[in-house]
């Protein structure tokens, strides 16, 4: 037998497999998507097996075997396999980066593995053996435990029938990952057998020991193993308590290995399915259907905040379960969102796992082997969790579809719902995307079905030419023959446009900040802002206030000579952070010491500027004597459990107003909050970027939907300089439909998409001049095949509705310097398909070779969602 390897080569410049002849001894345990070891030049490098054939094109003898497997079952199924493939072609990277993107860490580190024999008697069905095997049992007993290395040494001709054994739970296999992430054992009470033997105890225990009998007690209502820390818990009793009862025999302390949960010591309260709206029920009557028809089918549910989409979600995943398929729910960051996941694990309990970054490595481990062993069917985590193995998916629900968080910006640089798609495909799976505020492009994709009223002749004009030019699927990076791609189906609209029990939407208004200042306000309070927070503090109501401004206000300047601290190796200011007294660049990790004195003039007048959250903190202060605010920013959120520490402390209204950036806005449900306060709707609307106007109607939908969700209503006010912008205007009167109209004309009128695709490319090198000709010159070369190809046109527009190219640049990036390294960019801007992505990948890889010898660098981002 033959194996395909894509090897993690360190120069990475090798993007295909290679082959490599299976020694029989390791053939049980290599599948495809295995993770192996083999021979590279003088090296053992490691690799993913992407493919196993009994035949190869090279000479058998010229090839070297592989010299051992890493995991006893492969870490990657077949279809996640051929997933990085689709992602290696569609995102211009390596396959080997789209593979180790789908492992978790802790996969990566170290492990041995070892053997040792299952003494329960149950899991020894094995009576009866040949001769030969009952010596590995022998030997394995002898030894207590064997690495399974060395067992298949002694053993060679066996490995089939340990790999079966282990399999079926004869042999039990434990791994330790060596200096990082172990398998974490706990201690563990059980009952005695039978049972009812506890109520004999019972009597025995002396009467001055009422917490041992409390203990007896819950074990009798709950007969099941518990954990010792878990008993403690519940019960408020100490270990001394519990381990008297084990010395008397009573009962058994033992230590069980544990797969840390980082929900196990919460209480998730369990739900059932809430009957169903009308405008519910009408929703999910077509995704129920392609669940149970397996029909592949993307929809796109575009439902007003507080419309009870996650309801639609879990009847939704219910079906799935019902139906014996697996699920999977992407949330856009699971640790700002705690509520999602409490409302998941209250409906399906421990069959759900949870994968996000605030996991330590070893948790995501442990969540991820649920998933791999089968013991969660439904998964719910942010961006990568679309990579869960699941073999029988049914579903993938990706909620806030529209945020920028599911793309990922280092490689490879995809975007979570294409992946979901093509996943979805795979599996005959349906996918349901949910938002208030759909993003353009995904909106633009219902249009062939459902158009919309208005702006829909110049939307139809172009959803025609959008379907005869798919998604490019398949580039020619690897130079082979692809089928051509299916076209893609449209997605299919589906809407809510009520709140639950017909709450209204809270009114909202618009401050002009300009008339503020006009009438001698200086605050970044306006008096209309201001009075009705007043008046939240007198009705013990609760506010949001959400400053919009991304982490990074906090520069260090001197205000004698304007002097701003700048990193040394980057082209952007240097970071204040607070809790540390350091100034870090965000780019690149360059830390110093706060400085005391202006390093360019001398003057001791270097001020700190604060955070903007911190300064509104302060003056809310000011002007509230006595008012509580909770303040989430990156530099309050830093440590791990703080989002949640914060929320549920404002849940439980220990402060009045919750004052936050971005991360206030997503997804919170508290019911006192009456009063949404945005102080400067303008910060993003400013930003040098295309989707600048959507971004922002996004943000103040968002935040305006966490007002009166529940019995009392609600009233937001929007601060801002440009009152007169539409993205503002249609988001104060929660109008979608009037927003995607104006922003589809915009986009078209400037040849953006959705009515175009970009990819960007951008070079770095450490000299500046050398950066500048090899720029040129990659624009050069795409412009040149574009030529060849009948593709380029000077101005996309030019090309009507119709297949065309066009390469902008080269122009020095936005942050024109990063560690040393100068940056430049080339964008294109297209219509059509796999032919421009080819064509991109092949003038990218004419430069291989000097970015080999001169150390060039030359990124790829398909679709990019920042320009910055
Ligand atoms: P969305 O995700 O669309 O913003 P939610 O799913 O958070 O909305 O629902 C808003 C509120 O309505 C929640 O408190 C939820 O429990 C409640 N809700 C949802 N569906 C129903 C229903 N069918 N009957 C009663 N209450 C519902
Ligand atoms: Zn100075
Ligand atoms: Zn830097």
């Amino acid at each position: 037998m033959f194996a395909k390897v894509i090897v993690d080569v360190p120069a990475k410049q090798t993007n295909r497999p290679f082959d490599y002849t299976v020694p029989d001894s390791l053939s049980p345990w290599i599948e495809v998507g295995s993770r192996v070891g083999v021979p590279f030049g003088p090296r053992i490098l490691q690799g993913f097996v992407v493919g196993l054939s009994d035949r190869t094109d090279l000479s058998p003898k010229k090839l070297k075997p592989v010299d051992h497997v890493m995991d006893l079952y492969p870490p990657l199924t077949p279809e996640l396999v051929e997933l990085a493939h689709w992602m290696s072609r569609t995102y211009l990277c390596h396959e080997l980066s789209a593979l180790q993107a789908m492992v978790p860490a802790a996969l990566k580190a170290k492990y041995e593995r070892y053997i040792t024999v299952n003494e329960e008697e149950d899991a020894n069905p094995w009576h009866v053996t040949v001769s030969g095997q009952d010596e590995i049992v022998r030997y394995i007993k002898e030894k207590g435990s064997v690495p399974l290395d060395s067992l298949l040494q002694r053993f060679p001709q066996e490995s089939m029938w340990i790999k079966e054994q282990i399999r079926s739970g004869v042999l039990n296999e434990s791994q330790t990952i060596k200096n990082r992430v172990s398998k974490k054992k706990a201690l563990t009470l059980f009952p005695p057998e039978p049972v009812s033997q506890l109520e004999v105890y019972r009597e025995l225990v002396p009467p001055n020991a009422k917490r041992q009998r409390e203990v007896l007690d819950f074990l009798l209502q709950n007969p099941e193993p518990i954990r010792l820390t878990e008993v403690m818990l519940k019960l408020n009793v100490g270990a001394g308590t519990v381990k008297g009862l084990a010395d008397k025999g009573w009962v058994e302390l033992k230590e069980v290995e544990v797969l840390r949960d980082p929900y196990a010591q919460r209480n998730f309260p369990r739900t059932s399915p809430l009957p169903l709206t009308e405008e519910q029920k009408r929703v999910f009557e077509p995704v129920r259907q392609a669940v149970i028809d397996s029909k592949h089918e993307v929809f796109l549910l575009h439902g007003v905040t507080g419309s009870g989409k996650t309801e639609v979600y879990l009847q939704a995943i219910q079906q799935c379960l019902d139906l014996g398929k697996e699920a999977i729910v992407l949330v856009p960051e699971i640790a700002l969102t705690p509520q999602m996941v409490e409302r998941f694990k209250g409906r399906f309990g421990d069959e759900v796992a949870v994968l996000h970054s605030r996991l330590s490595t070893g948790e995501r481990f442990d969540e991820w082997r649920k998933i791999s062993m089968k013991q969660v069917r439904v998964v719910i985590g942010a961006r990568s969790a679309i990579f869960a193995p699941f073999t029988k998916l049914g579903l993938i629900i990706i909620d806030e579809e529209h945020e920028s968080s599911y793309k990922q910006e280092e490689s490879p640089k995809y975007h979570a719902r294409e992946v979901a798609i093509e996943r979805a495909k795979a599996h005959g799976a349906s996918v349901l995307l949910g938002s208030a505020t759909p993003s353009l492009e995904s909106f633009y994709r219902t249009l062939e079905k459902e158009p919309v009223a208005a702006g829909a002749s110049a939307a139809s004009r172009f959803a025609s030419s959008w379907a005869s030019s798919p998604v490019p699927r398949q580039g020619s990076f690897f130079e082979e023959e692809e089928p051509p791609p299916e076209p893609e189906k449209p997605f299919t609209l589906l809407t809510m446009r009520q709140r639950v029990q017909n709450r209204p939407l809270p009114p909202v208004r618009i401050v002009d900040m300009r008339d503020e200042l006009k009438d001698g306000n200086r605050s970044m309070f306006s008096r209309p802002l201001h009075a009705a927070i007043a008046e939240r503090l007198r009705r013990k109501e609760q506010s949001v206030l959400l400053l919009n401004r991304r982490g990074y206000s906090t520069f260090v300047m001197c205000r004698t000579c304007g002097y701003t601290l700048q990193c040394p190796h980057c082209d952007i200011a240097l970071t204040y952070h607070q809790s540390t007294r350091m100034v870090r660049c965000h780019y690149c990790g360059h830390a110093e010491r706060q400085v005391t004195s202006c390093p360019s003039c001398d003057s001791d007048h270097i001020r700190y500027f604060g955070t903007g959250t911190q300064r509104v903190e302060e003056e809310l202060g000011k002007l509230f004597p006595g008012i509580r605010v909770i303040r989430m920013d990156v530099d309050t959120t830093s440590e791990k459990g703080s989002h949640e520490k914060w929320l549920t402390m404002f849940r439980e209204r220990k402060a009045d107003v919750l004052l936050g950036t971005q991360m206030v806005a997503k997804g919170l449900d508290f019911p006192d909050v009456t009063l949404v306060g945005v102080i400067a709707a303008d910060t993003v609307l400013n930003l040098p970027d295309f989707r600048a106007g959507e971004r922002t109607f996004q943000l103040l939908t968002q935040v305006a939907g966490r007002a009166g969700r529940h019995q009392l209503p609600g009233e937001v006010y929007v601060q801002t300089y440009t009152p007169e912008h539409y993205s503002i205007i249609n988001a104060a009167q929660h109008d979608y439909d009037g927003f995607i109209r104006t922003e589809l004309e915009t986009r078209l009128a400037c040849g953006y998409p959705p009515y175009c695709r970009l990819i960007l490319l951008t070079l770095s090198h450490e000299e500046i001049p050398f950066l500048v000709r090899a720029s040129e010159s990659l624009a050069k070369r795409l412009k040149d095949l574009a030529g060849q190809a009948g593709l380029l046109v000077s101005a996309l527009s030019e090309s009507g509705g119709a297949e065309g190219m066009e390469v902008l640049g080269p122009v020095a990036s936005p942050i024109p310097r990063i560690k040393d390294r100068y940056r430049f960019r080339c964008m294109v801007k297209y219509k059509g398909g796999r032919e421009v992505s080819e064509l991109v990948g092949k003038a990218v890889a004419a430069f291989d070779e000097m970015c080999r010898q001169e150390g060039l660098q030359i990124s790829v981002d398909v679709d990019p969602q920042l320009l910055m």
